[in-house]
């Protein structure tokens, strides 16, 4: 089921703004993304590879897919074909793997870099200085990278009540995206997004700089596994 209220009134707000709403779809079935993509959404985002490339399958093709989930290097070869955006790389050998597979496909792939910084053990992700490690090589190697596109950066926050910690947490990831920015990206248009919020948590996500959020619950309802 599709809460059709929430989703207009949260594309009202986000179109205002520039926002882009990334509807999280995982674990859904095809009738409820049917009915958001009825209404004019096209950004959905999954988790799991399986479950993405047989949704893709059967869903139109002017669907923008965007993973979200932790990727393994040897699943990328799945959806290099038509993947819109992957929010989650969390290092330079799943970069190379990436340019790989879109070099292949005879496309270029837009990626996000995971930011690690919330408090949790189990968030994956790169903190600061791997995450400048990573481009340090990408940068080494860039003009034999020009399949994959790096546009921006992704994190998700602390997994607490406390909303002036979830907010000092996105405000940390906001820092980095305007640092890097500046340091690597100079002049680069492309680099422009800061994946940050979700169903729990937007609101700080937004206050804190954020141009994409990732929504799921608020539209689809609770999810039962996962
Ligand atoms: C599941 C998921 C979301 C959406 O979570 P909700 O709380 O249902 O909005 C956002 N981002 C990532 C990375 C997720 O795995």
């Amino acid at each position: 089921m599709v809460n059709e209220p929430v989703w207009k009134q949260l594309r009202e707000e986000f179109d205002a703004s520039g926002i882009t709403l990334v509807a999280v779809s995982k674990t859904k079935p095809i009738e409820d993304i049917t009915a958001l993509h009825s209404l004019g959404q096209l950004d959905f985002g999954e988790n799991y590879v399986q479950e993405l490339i047989e949704k893709q399958a059967a869903l139109p093709a002017d669907i923008k897919w965007h993973f979200i989930g932790h990727l393994q290097s040897n699943k990328v070869k799945y959806i290099a074909p038509f993947v819109h955006l992957i929010h989650a790389v969390d290092s330079f050998r799943l970069l190379l793997e990436i340019e790989k597979q879109a070099a292949k496909n005879n496309r270029t792939i837009d990626v996000l870099l995971q930011l690690h910084v919330a408090e949790e053990e189990t968030k994956f992700g790169m903190d600061e200085k791997e995450m400048i490690d990573c481009l340090d090589h990408y940068e080494a190697q860039a003009a034999s990278m020009t399949h994959v596109r790096i546009c921006g950066v992704m994190g998700m926050a602390t997994n607490t009540e406390d909303e002036g910690k979830v907010l000092h947490d996105f405000q940390r990831i906001y820092a980095v995206f305007k640092n890097l920015s500046q340091s690597y990206f100079l002049g680069k248009k492309y680099f422009s997004i800061c994946s940050i919020g979700m169903s729990g948590d937007y609101p700080q996500a937004i206050a804190a700089g954020g141009n994409m959020v990732r929504i799921g619950s608020l539209l689809f309802g609770e999810r039962q596994y996962h």
